[in-house]
């Protein structure tokens, strides 16, 4: 596929990077860089709800491919992973 820019308008939609200098994550638990797209849904109840209705908010994330684990980066934000998952070493 031969995709020409058009001009030196169209800069925004090719972002030249060098993949080789970006780092490859991989899995904090079995070295797996393969992921897996996943979504978590977490359920907001009528309470806390700006619209005060129950609803279901999707969050998109990656899990290992290998052991599923989902790196702790992914997870900042959502609830998960820093408490309620237990992802110590048992
Ligand atoms: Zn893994």
């Amino acid at each position: 596929m031969s995709m020409h820019p058009k001009g030196p308008i169209q800069k925004s939609t090719q972002v030249a990077v060098d993949l080789r200098k970006a780092e490859t994550l991989k899995c904090e638990h079995c070295g797996n860089y393969l992921f897996i797209k996943s979504t978590v849904l977490k359920r907001l109840s009528a309470l806390v709800s700006p619209t005060g209705e129950e609803g279901i908010i999707p969050i998109e994330i990656y899990s290992c491919g290998n052991c599923g684990q989902v790196p702790k980066d992914m997870l900042k934000g959502t609830g998960l992973g820093e408490d309620n998952i237990d992802v110590e070493k048992s």
